[in-house]
């Protein structure tokens, strides 16, 4: 007798297949269970998500077979499936994309055998149990956090200082429902694992007692190999702890009990092509599903969320007491401890001594740096570094002290320029300047990647002083270099200069060992992106500079003041984290609008402050989070085509009345900021509703709607479109 199967299986989004196909089997699968099954005429990977009950039309119909049972894999949990069914109606992708993606490619080509290789489970470990790192004895606020935190159901955003040691918060928490259910499982979800080799160390280490392989890693850096391996480890249960980049949201985890989302507000939590999901926001999702399903066997799962600058939704579900706010404003080490175990953390919610942080001199926000903004407008023309700044680092340098300087835009300078005839190194394919690498001396399109040699003359009138203008990091490195060449060491050695960014870090391996050495001491000097601005633990920098801020000020984007902050902040957290030197250390910020509240707020370390600020513009303005938003994007040879193709739709869509008594506005399409890369033009339109269920149900509406109108013959030539639910770009 025959079963019959609903399948799901990869398909490409715009493709007639959207939802699950009808197979039969000779076996019945349960769903969830993975499967090969035949397509076309290819074998491909499917999930069962539905056993159909028998009937005469099925018999009818012409069905395929199910190739064969992926053997030894327990089927995807409900709840697995669950949030993949959500990402994809939520985000407007095709149910077998989402499924598919969320998988590791390589279970794809695996025969049985090779899987049953792999399934192997490592040697039992013969250590007993012992809880191991416990050396640490809390801070009172790191105390008092996870108590509260235990005492609460709700989602939870730690609001930690930098500094303040929310991962050793992240670790308690971690350790004890891994000790109080022998079968539970974490996912501590960060931006980049590559950026922070010491936390993945971290966690290694403080797990180390629960056995063999119990703690994983699952980010896109891993070889198709190592992240089935880990997969297979969180699947079966085996790992207790995954640690993972945003794809770790999808993890199978049948026991998980907790998620840890570090630097939740960081952008590379939304995924910028395929399904462009926010982790951060499917992690508090999947909690509340799992909790939901949480049926007899296990109890509910929490979701912790973490960061010094919490992205402004976050902070309003604070406000508004939907999710849990913990906070802990004191760096480590500039409170004395009490010496005792003053904090011992057990089970149970635990009326913790909580003191009030002490009335604090301005400036002096729990030792975070001192920020002093500079001036531009009184400093010498056209000086990139002003003199006080020099002199401050000078200093630093003849302490033995680390500076970190930092600039968000590398290459030597941004364009190459002919003073006579006013050419500049645009790039033929698209609408933006091909930066000016010194050290190879080549030209290169940061957008489409087209690169050429520096042209020795001008390519328009022969001039052959051609100059470079703006300033990368490349550049600001040897300027650095020139004017503190006569500085010495405390060792009478001359001063040590590196610069960390994309370029330098290119090699495997490179960023550890450049990173290692600016731990090591080697460095007193380090120039670089916003790579070196995030997460890092470093223990002797004690003056951190932007030196070109002003950009984002005026930007377009809605976000970018947000983004602004938030990095200065990181910046300004890697100075001082040593208690020695915190009380001296200081962020310097070169600005032309010293005045500006952004960095008003920034000098007070006044995170809510801001936030205040930024909430009320967007409140009036019915933006995020009081508004919500989809951007639509469509490329073509033209404009024309790209914006004709989605104000067609929009059209339609007003002729249908999709957008139910205007509750949702879909602007006309205009050109995206960089309007051409690669030789395709770009094009969006913003769709806005005061209502996130008014803009789900346009948008699933509107759906089919596109797919219509990309078929009209003058839309021939639309090269893709796609919809991106919740943008964090404008
Ligand atoms: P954050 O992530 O909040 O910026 P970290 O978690 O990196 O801060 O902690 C900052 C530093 O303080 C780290 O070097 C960490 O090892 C140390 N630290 C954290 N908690 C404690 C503690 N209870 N006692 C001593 N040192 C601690
Ligand atoms: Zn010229
Ligand atoms: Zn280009």
């Amino acid at each position: 007798m025959s079963n019959w199967l609903q399948i799901v299986v990869a398909a490409p989004a715009h493709s007639s297949i959207a939802g699950p196909l009808t197979y039969q089997s000779e076996l019945p699968l349960p769903v969830g269970s993975l499967v090969r099954v035949p397509l076309g005429k290819r074998e491909v990977l499917g999930v069962v998500w539905e056993v159909l009950p028998d009937s005469g039309a099925l018999l009818e119909m012409q069905t395929r077979h199910v190739a064969g049972a992926l053997q030894g894999l327990p089927p995807l949990s409900a709840t697995w499936r669950k949030l993949v069914q959500f990402t994809a109606s939520y985000y407007q992708r095709s149910l077998g994309e989402v499924a598919l993606a969320a998988l590791p490619p390589q279970l794809r080509d695996l025969s049985n055998v090779q899987l049953a290789r792999r399934l192997k489970r490592p040697m039992a470990d013969t250590r007993g149990e012992q809880p191991g790192g416990r050396s640490l004895v809390l801070s009172a606020q790191q105390a008092a956090v996870l108590a509260e935190f235990d005492a609460d159901t709700r989602p939870a955003l730690l609001f930690g200082a930098t500094g303040s040691g929310k991962t050793e918060v992240y670790l308690r928490a971690a350790a004890r429902v891994l000790e109080l259910d022998p079968a539970a499982q974490v996912l501590v979800m960060v931006p980049e694992i590559n950026l922070t080799p010491q936390l993945q160390s971290r966690f290694e280490e403080r797990f180390a007692h629960l056995g063999k392989e119990r703690v994983v890693a699952l980010h896109s850096g891993l070889t198709p190999a190592q992240r089935l391996k880990s997969w297979l480890a969180a699947h079966a249960g085996h790992a207790r702890l995954v640690l993972g980049t945003r794809m770790a949201v999808f993890a199978s985890m049948p026991n998980l009990r907790l998620i840890v989302v570090d630097e939740e507000h960081d952008p590379s939590y939304k995924q910028q092509e395929g399904a462009r999901y926010s982790a951060r926001d499917l992690a508090v999702y999947r909690a509340k599903i799992e909790t939901e399903d949480a049926t007899h066997a296990h109890g509910p799962c929490r979701v912790l969320l973490g960061s010094a600058t919490p992205s402004l939704e976050s902070w309003q579900a604070t406000l508004a007491g939907r999710y849990q706010r913990l906070i802990m404003d004191e760096r480590i080490g500039t409170v004395p401890s009490t010496g005792e175990e003053a904090a011992p953390y057990s089970a149970g919610p635990q009326p913790e001594p909580y003191s009030p942080p002490k009335a604090r001199e301005p400036g002096d926000a729990g030792s975070l740096p001192t920020v002093r903004r500079v001036d531009m407008n009184h400093q010498p023309k056209h000086c990139i570094i002003a003199p006080p700044l020099l002199e401050a680092i000078a200093q630093r340098v003849a302490r033995g002290e680390q500076s970190l300087i930092f600039l968000n835009r590398r290459g030597y300078a941004p364009v190459l320029a002919c003073h006579d005839c006013g050419w500049k190194s645009e790039c033929p394919h698209c609408s933006a300047f091909r930066v000016f690498h010194k050290i190879d001396r080549t030209l290169r399109c940061h957008h489409c990647g087209f690169t050429e040699r520096v042209p020795r003359a001008c390519p328009s009138c022969g001039n052959i002083d051609i100059a470079p203008v703006g300033r990368g990091t490349e550049r600001l490195e040897e300027h650095l270099a020139e004017l503190l060449a006569g500085v010495k060491r405390p060792d009478g050695e001359p001063v040590r200069i590196a610069r960390i960014d994309a370029d330098t870090t290119r090699l495997k391996g490179a960023l550890e060992s450049q990173l290692a050495s600016v731990h090591a001491g080697e460095v007193d000097v380090l120039v670089g992106t916003q790579m070196i601005a995030k997460g890092h633990d470093f223990r002797h920098i004690t003056l951190v500079a932007a030196i070109n801020p002003d950009g984002a000020l005026f930007s377009s984007d809605f976000r970018a003041p947000e983004r602004l902050f938030s990095l200065l902040m990181q910046a300004g957290g890697r100075a001082g984290r040593d208690a020695r030197h915190s009380g001296a250390s200081e962020m310097w910020v070169q600005t032309f609008h010293p005045e500006h509240p952004l960095f008003a707020a920034l000098k007070q370390h006044d995170y809510a402050g801001f936030a205040a600020q930024q909430l009320a513009e967007r409140e009036a303005a019915g933006m995020s989070p009081f508004g919500f938003s989809a951007l639509v994007r469509a490329e073509a040879r033209t404009q024309e085509v790209a914006q004709g193709f989605l104000n067609a739709a929009a059209a339609q869509a007003d002729a249908l009345q999709l957008t139910g008594n205007g509750q949702v506005t879909a602007y006309p399409a205009v050109p995206m900021t960089i309007q051409r890369v690669a030789d395709i033009e770009r094009a969006q339109m913003l769709v806005e509703s005061p209502s996130r269920a008014a803009l789900q149900r346009f948008l699933a509406n509107w759906q089919p709607v596109l797919f219509e109108t990309r078929q009209q013959a003058e839309f021939k030539s639309l090269i893709r479109w796609a919809i991106d639910v919740d943008p964090i770009a404008i």
